[in-house]
Formats: C-alpha cells, structure tokens, sequence
C-alpha cells in the first residue's frame, strides 16, 4: 500500500479542488482569508517545485451574495438571481485570489466553463490548448463554472465533477478534492459508529457507488459524497488518481504529495471506452 502512496511524489500535473464551505468562516458565510492564504501559498509551492497546478474554486455566489447583503434580486426567478450573485461573486472572488497569488510573485489566469466548453469539439480543443499554452507559460489557472451564463439544461451543477473534467481534460496525474469530510467511510460515520474509514480504494464496486447515492452534502456546497464518487469514477476511467482528504488543515496539499496516509485514494483504473463529451452531454444539473 505505502508503494502507492509513494507514487504521489511523482505527481507532475495536479487539479485541486477546493469547496464554497472550505472557503467561508461557518458563522458567517465571509471569506476565511487564512485558509484562502494557506491554498495559495500550498499551490504556489507546488508551481516553484516545477509542477503544473489548476485550482478549481467554488463560491462565486455564496460570495456574491454576501457581496450584496442577502438582497433579494426577485423570486420570481430563482436562477437569474444566483446568476446575478456569480457575476458580482466570481468577479470579487477572483480579485481576493489574484492579491494573494501576487504576493507570492504568482500569475494566474481565470476560466470559467460551461458544459459545452467539454460537448462541442472546437470548444473542448480551445479550452485545452488554452490550458495548454497556460501551463507552457507557468500561469495557474483558476478554474469555475460560469455560473452567469450556464442555465440549469446545460449546467455541469457541481465543482466536485467540474474538477474531475478539468483533471481529465488536461490530463492531470492528480486530483485533490478539498472539503469537509476526512474522506471515505463504510458508511455514515456520524449516523453509525461502526462505520470505518477507507485509505485506499482501487475499485469503485457499484455498493461504494449506491452507498455515496444515500449520503448528503454540507449546507453551502452543492456536492456530498455522491459527486465525490462521481468525480473518482470520471477521473479514474480517464487515468487520473484522486485524494480526498479534508480541507480543515489546508497543508495536507503538501503532506499528500510526499506521499503521507491522508484521505482517501482513489487509484485510476483507465477505461478505454469511456467518452468524456458524451459523458458530459448526458449529465443532468441539479
Ligand atoms: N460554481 C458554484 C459557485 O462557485 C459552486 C458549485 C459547487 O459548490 O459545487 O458558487
């Protein structure tokens, strides 16, 4: 087993992903700018090791709407008010990550994607070559659904699976998945007591898929353990192992990547026939 996690040192291109409620103090919803330091300086790192890093970032309407003190847009059209919340969200989010990225003499980029950025063929080539040529000129992308424009028939809906498209898209070695959970249990842990705890899994049985199905998420993010497994399931069938682990010390990046017992490995199990746009296509939003 330790074999596999020495494997983590070689990681060479690495997608992390971090949560809206990895993001925010619980008590009030703002921004917890030691955390948001924390991921920064842990990405930047990486990026001084020589290595290609992609964050994957929620919270553009959580941010948003805290932006806007709660306002209500109007009822009357629940999706355009949280689109609205994203396009003020993402904007000042961004801005909060660009000054810290600076400060450690960092560039970064912002994408912002939509279901048929992977769908349409000429999309999915631009958006890899963009990444592509990112990755040539050391830039991390920062990476978000672009909630202002992505309606509920063509939304990817969750960053739990964004990111695994993203780690596939770019053909990373690794995906982190950043959130509040320690990783993978048997079963519910705060439900039952007997439920233990899993290191590594090599195969995602259909019993881990039904038992991910009755789990529930946190209260801002919009993933639980469902997606999670999703995203392990489109990250391994496309060569990419997954980690996750549990964002309440940020610095498990590091301990991950020198090959440390911390979360849940999910190693990749290619799958020749898996097709990723189709997979895409035939996903529904939440
Ligand atoms: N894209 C959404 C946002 O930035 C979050 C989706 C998610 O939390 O999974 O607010």
């Amino acid at each position: 087993m330790s074999d596999i996690r020495e494997m983590m040192k070689d990681k060479k291109r690495i997608v992390v992903k971090i949560g809206s409620s990895s993001l925010q103090h619980s008590e009030t919803g703002d921004l917890d700018y030691t955390k948001l330091d924390v991921l920064v300086r842990e990405l930047c790192n990486l990026r001084n090791q020589g290595k290609d890093v992609v964050l994957v970032t929620s919270g553009a309407i959580s941010v948003g709407k805290k932006a806007l003190s709660f306002q209500d847009a109007g009822e009357d059209n629940p999706i355009a008010v949280k689109q609205a919340y994203a396009a003020v969200g993402q904007a000042r989010l961004m801005m909060t990550y660009q000054k810290i990225f600076a400060e450690y003499n960092q560039v970064a980029a912002q994408i912002l994607m939509t279901k048929n950025t992977i769908v349409d063929n000429l999309n999915r080539y631009n958006a890899q070559n963009t990444f592509a040529e990112l990755f040539k000129l050391g830039v991390i992308p920062v990476v978000n659904e672009n909630d202002t424009v992505a309606t509920y028939e063509i939304e990817i809906g969750d960053n739990d699976t964004l990111s695994a498209i993203v780690a596939s898209l770019v053909k990373a070695d690794l995906l982190i998945l950043l959130s509040d959970i320690d990783g993978l249990y048997t079963d519910d842990p705060r439900k039952n007591p007997n439920a233990s705890y899993i290191d590594v899994v090599n195969e995602l049985t259909d019993e881990l898929m039904e038992m991910g199905k009755a789990s529930t998420g946190s209260d801002s993010g919009t993933g639980g353990m469902n997606t999670k497994l999703q995203a392990a399931k489109i990250a391994g069938s496309m060569g990419v192992d997954m980690v996750i682990a549990n964002s309440r010390d940020i610095k498990v990046i590091h301990r991950i990547l020198a090959g440390q017992k911390i979360g849940t490995l999910f190693t990749a199990n290619v799958n020749e026939g898996f097709d990723l746009p189709l997979y895409v296509q035939q996903m529904h939003g939440h």
